[in-house]
């Protein structure tokens, strides 16, 4: 592979993050790729500025003909907006919560693809992929209501979506979390609603074998003690409705636009 970086390989099973060909005012997007037994699934593949080079890279990678499934976590512009052309040329199903499944038609999904598009329940379930198992997990409220994360048994790894996103920092992998907090915080205390979600959250994740915190924006979190000072950051985290209830008044501000 030329571009992006292997998280694991195994010979049979691999996980690929692709390069970020994000430019421009986009914000900073990472695509992640599951491979097992020569078949593919991608996650959240981003927009129009970077499908062309995303499907050249799946089609040198495993052939486009084997890429399986496209993962949405949710229905974010940055993750669907270019879904109809994913599905035009690949035999690829996109599952995503069936919360979205009649928004998601308005980025111009064509009738003819239309059944390609999946919805999954809220509970979630288990997705084959080649030989191997991904567990497709509820992330709902973090931040969309209809929100789904991916936990691979095999690598370990725990594909977060929105959830541990960072911005601004010049690593691809924390080193250290506390001087990482900073770049999550903004985010997370503005877009999950209350705490309560990240709580539930963290208690069911807390009985998977985590390795990696894979999020689709910023740093990957790496190793088990990184991955539990960031559990137990969220835990503790105060965000949303926790910490905005005094922005609820009628505003006196007049806009300059
Ligand atoms: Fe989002």
């Amino acid at each position: 592979m030329e571009n992006g970086s292997v998280l694991f390989d195994n010979g049979t099973h691999k996980n690929l993050l692709l390069e970020d060909f994000g430019h421009g005012e986009m914000v900073q997007a990472n695509v992640h790729m599951i491979v097992d037994s020569g078949k593919g699934i991608i996650l959240d593949p981003g927009g129009h500025k970077v499908y062309k080079h995303l499907i050249s890279e799946v089609g040198k990678i495993i052939g486009i003909k084997n890429l399986e499934y496209i993962f949405l976590s949710h229905q974010d512009p940055d993750i669907v907006a270019a879904i109809n052309g994913w599905l035009m040329v690949t035999d690829a199903k996109a599952l995503a919560s069936k919360l979205w499944l009649r928004f998601i038609p308005h980025f111009g999904v064509d009738t003819f693809v239309i059944d390609s598009l999946i919805g999954i329940d809220d509970e979630g379930g288990i997705l084959k992929l080649g030989e191997s198992e991904l567990y497709i997990l509820p992330g709902h409220f973090m931040h969309s209501p209809g929100n789904l994360h991916i936990y691979d048994p095999t690598s370990k790894i725990l594909y977060t979506g929105d959830l541990g996103a960072s911005l601004g920092q010049d690593y691809i992998f924390v080193e250290n979390f506390e001087e990482h907090i900073k770049y999550m915080e903004g985010f997370h205390r503005r877009y999950i609603p209350t705490n309560k979600v990240l709580k539930t959250w963290v208690k069911m994740v807390r009985d998977l074998d985590v390795e990696t915190v894979a999020p689709q924006h910023g740093a990957i979190m790496k190793g088990k003690d990184i991955v539990n000072k960031f559990f137990d950051w969220l835990e503790n985290l105060e965000c949303g409705i926790d910490i905005m209830e005094d922005v609820y008044k009628i505003p006196d501000k007049k806009l300059e636009v």
